[in-house]
């Protein structure tokens, strides 16, 4: 390609190569530190696997020592959303993933390896491209839209592998006169690679995830440049990958096919590579068959779908964890106070082939340990965020009655093994603790005593009897004295065992006259400590509720 070519293809003037490579000096770090980085697109969505991705490449840089830093990839600019930087900066930050370096929610670039945001580097990708035009690895195509479809169309009938290659890579040959003439005719063009690769010959790729794989070399002659002027993921991938130092790329299997592109535009521009690993995108159960989160059909996979139920985030981040290497869950047992982020994540034990199953089952588990450890302050203060964006009415409630949510959240709370584990989300606690509060109480005496094979009759002389004995400071062993005399009062058996020998001289059992009284403060069969909630609600309360 002659000089005069060149310059009009790039008639801007560009940094050259060395300036460039002087603003991104080698990084100085101890030896095994690894750099990271997370490289969303801003779509304004935030897939639940990106979540994963970024807690595992921030595990391997810190774990290391190293660096992990936001990239915000852009370059496909029909695809940007309004307000998506901070949906970016948000769902990181909320589950702990922190960049050292970036670009932070207003867009400003911190770290010394930027601009952090690829439509900002347009100048950087044209410097590399105008190299490679140079050596004569690159080349100007003018192949219209309707051209390329009209290839695609003929590969597809004589079943040939699609792609702009070999004797379809039309351009490959365009004489200088034509490429002027081209030009000359204001024909928009975009640049492509010439690639050196033989499609009969493979290449071992050693995956961090997925082990080696065999894969043919690439032959396309794929598009580094736009029309627009702006890079493609590939060749942005490559660009600042090299330049920002990372060492370690994970990301989405989708990518993995391009790895032989990648690894050829490396050695093209004389750099290492990086080394990869790809992760197969989460599944679900979907009727018995595994198949993959989908952005279209499943809510659970946008990110925003946990915070909109108020899952606590260090249960997603738990579960997650979890998910990335199985051994989390015995190291967890044995150190139930650490934060999950303590956890030694260990990279080669991210097995990954077949797509992790999300299962909430097991995240409702996790997230109820969770809350359970927390302290009955903490889950109010985390309700109350969670209210505030996206349940009004509960906020206005919960600020109102703060003591009385507090001593209500601490029922059962931190009291070791016997710690109560009801709490999943913070959607749910409006509705848990409904019954705490007259104008959300209700029950349906009916069905209740039909339930316990009681009368209305028998409910309300347990009722009457235990209102006439209550006293708010009886401790629990006085208290459930009292229920046992009026269980024997009534004819119901005062010991179980009593009961199972002979349950055909009993009403029912002391434990059946518990729950006439739990269903009358409660509304309901099940609940946390009895004891406790007739504390917790207080003797007007009680006695109004009897
Ligand atoms: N922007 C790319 C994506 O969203 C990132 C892939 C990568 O991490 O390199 O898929």
């Amino acid at each position: 390609m002659t000089p005069e070519i060149i310059k009009r293809l790039f008639p801007n003037p560009l940094p050259t190569i060395s300036e460039i490579e002087g603003r991104y000096p080698l990084r100085t770090l101890p030896s095994g530190a690894k750099v990271t980085r997370v490289a969303p697109s801003p779509t304004g969505y935030m897939h639940i696997g990106g979540i994963y991705a970024g807690l595992v490449s921030e595990r391997i840089a810190h774990q290391s020592g190293g660096v992990f830093f936001l990239r915000v990839e852009d370059t496909d600019q029909k695809r940007k959303k309004e307000g998506a930087q901070e949906v970016i900066c948000n769902s990181l930050s909320r589950y702990g993933i922190i960049a050292d370096e970036g670009v932070d929610i207003d867009g400003n670039d911190f770290g010394l390896y930027g601009p952090y945001t690829q439509s900002k580097r347009k100048e950087i990708y044209q410097a590399y491209a105008q190299k490679l035009l140079a050596d004569g690895l690159a080349y100007p195509c003018f192949c219209a839209a309707e051209d390329l479809d009209l290839m695609r169309k003929i590969q597809e009938k004589q079943s040939q592998r699609p792609g702009y290659y070999a004797k379809y890579a039309h351009c490959r040959s365009l004489s200088d006169d034509e490429i002027i003439a081209n030009l000359d005719a204001g024909k928009p063009w975009v640049l492509r690679f010439k690639s050196g690769g033989n499609n009969e010959k493979k290449m071992l790729i050693k995956d961090l995830m997925k082990g080696e794989i065999n894969m043919p070399e690439n032959d396309l002659d794929i598009v580094i440049l736009k029309s627009d002027g702006l890079p493609t993921y590939h060749f942005a991938h490559v660009v600042d990958d090299h330049l920002m130092g990372t060492t370690h790329v994970i990301r989405g299997d989708e990518w993995v096919s391009s790895v032989p592109l990648h690894i050829q535009l490396f050695v093209a521009l004389g750099w290492k590579a990086p080394k990869y690993g790809h992760y197969a995108p989460l599944q679900k159960l979907d009727n018995g068959n595994k198949r993959k989160l989908s952005k279209r059909s499943d809510p659970e996979a946008n990110i925003v779908y946990f915070w909109e139920k108020g899952y606590p985030e260090d249960a997603l981040v738990e579960y997650l964890f979890n998910l990335i290497n199985a051994s989390f869950e015995d190291w967890r047992r044995l150190n139930p106070d650490k934060k999950a982020f303590d956890f030694p994540l260990n990279f080669n034990k991210i097995s990954n082939t077949a797509g992790a199953l999300f299962d909430f089952q097991k995240l409702h588990s996790i997230s109820k340990d969770v809350v359970a450890r927390m302290t009955a302050e903490e889950v109010y203060d985390a309700v109350l965020n969670w209210a505030k964006e996206y349940k009004s009415d509960f906020a206005q409630r919960l600020i109102e009655h703060k003591d009385y949510y507090i001593s209500i959240l601490n029922i059962e709370r931190n009291i070791g093994k016997k710690s109560r584990k009801d709490i999943v989300k913070w959607e749910d606690v409006e509705a848990d603790t409904s019954y705490f509060f007259d104008d959300t109480f209700s029950v349906d005496l009916a069905s209740y005593a039909n339930e316990l094979n009681l009368t209305i009759e028998d409910m309300k002389k347990i009722s009457s009897e235990f209102k006439a004995l209550f006293n708010v400071n009886d401790d629990k062993n006085a208290w459930f004295e009292k229920i046992k005399m009026i269980a024997q009062n009534h004819g119901f058996a005062t010991e179980m065992k009593a009961y199972k020998e002979n349950p055909s001289l009993y009403k029912g059992n002391v434990s059946d006259v518990a729950n006439v009284l739990r269903i009358l403060i409660t509304g309901r069969t099940q609940s946390p400590d009895l004891h406790a909630i007739m504390q917790v609600m207080g003797t007007d309360k009680v006695l109004s509720r009897l």
